[in-house]
């Protein structure tokens, strides 16, 4: 199975698209090879709103974003996880709007873990926000017009959430499920065990179009996650692979794999290789010299 990214996107900065009734998007002017043409925000209603994702702290957004609200009132604030290029805006917005903030929790590594020297990623973590509403897998929150229900997603982050927004086949995949890219899975904030049973959890849903965090829709989202699932399956089929051939550091790795790979992505990759020693490690299909980190020695289980 071929996994077919779709890289057309308008970003349309500064105004609102109507993507779905009901739904208008707004993307952030942060393009980057890891937030594509910027972050999307989404505004979900009529007459009283909620936001998805507001987004970085961005004066130029935040005008958007209201201009786009248009002095309607604002109920809830929901934050798909706490990245830096989704959920710093929400502060402002809250005391702009008095809105509600509704989130999963707050910023959390996955795992205790030693890295060593982690290279720094736009996808930096946002450890000011704390949710007024922390939500738990499948918790319903009613506005004016919609409801939307939580789904605890994690892999890309800890605190990762999709929101379904019932009635409407839509769910807002944020940056777990995204049309032109993979995601990326990378220690401390994410885990590959985590996001392979995320991906399970949404290959069991009957989701019409998924909405996401960065870029278009995805609109045949049930094969979509099968071939993201087999996607992951094969890059940890390579790895291993390169630890039989000999390869035994996370750059040696990287460089035979990651050949046709962006320069700019190096550390991601190293991370995301990272991602899945440590989760072969846990499998028991690899070992690793130490406790698994960024410059451990690998090696194919015997
Ligand atoms: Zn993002």
């Amino acid at each position: 199975m071929t996994l077919d990214f779709d890289t057309r996107f308008e970003p349309a900065y500064g105004l609102a698209v109507p993507v779905a009734d009901g739904v208008l998007r707004l993307t952030v002017n942060n393009p980057s090879p890891f937030t594509f043409h910027g972050t999307n925000s989404y505004l979900i209603g009529k007459d009283t709103l909620a936001v998805i994702d507001p987004g970085p702290e961005d004066d130029a957004h935040l005008d958007a974003l209201m201009r786009a609200i248009a002095g309607r009132p604002v109920s809830h604030i929901f934050v798909s996880h706490t990245h830096r290029d989704h959920s710093p805006l929400a502060a402002r917005l809250k005391a702009l709007s008095g809105a509600v903030t509704v989130a999963e929790g707050p910023h959390r590594s996955a795992r205790p873990l030693h890295l060593g020297e982690v290279p720094a990623m736009d996808a930096s973590s946002d450890t000011d926000f704390v949710p007024d509403l922390v939500v738990g897998d499948g918790d319903v929150v009613d506005g004016d017009g919609w409801r939307i229900s939580a789904l605890l997603t994690p892999g890309h982050a800890a605190n990762h959430a999709a929101f379904s927004l019932e009635g409407t086949g839509i769910l807002f995949s944020a940056d777990h499920v995204m049309a032109w890219s993979t995601s990326i899975v990378a220690p401390p904030d994410g885990a590959m065990s985590d996001y392979m049973a995320s991906l399970d959890r949404l290959g069991g849903r009957d989701d019409r179009i998924y909405l996401p965090g960065h870029g278009g829709p995805v609109v045949s989202p049930q094969k979509f996650v099968r071939g993201l699932k087999t996607h992951r399956k094969m890059r940890e089929r390579a790895i291993l692979e390169r630890l039989v051939l000999g390869d035994r550091t996370i750059p040696d790795i990287v460089r035979a794999i990651y050949r046709d790979t962006d320069p700019r992505l190096y550390g991601a990759a190293g991370l995301s290789v990272f991602a899945h020693l440590e989760d072969l490690v846990g499998k028991g299909k690899a070992v690793s010299d130490a406790e698994p980190s960024l410059d451990g020695v690998y090696a194919p289980a015997r």
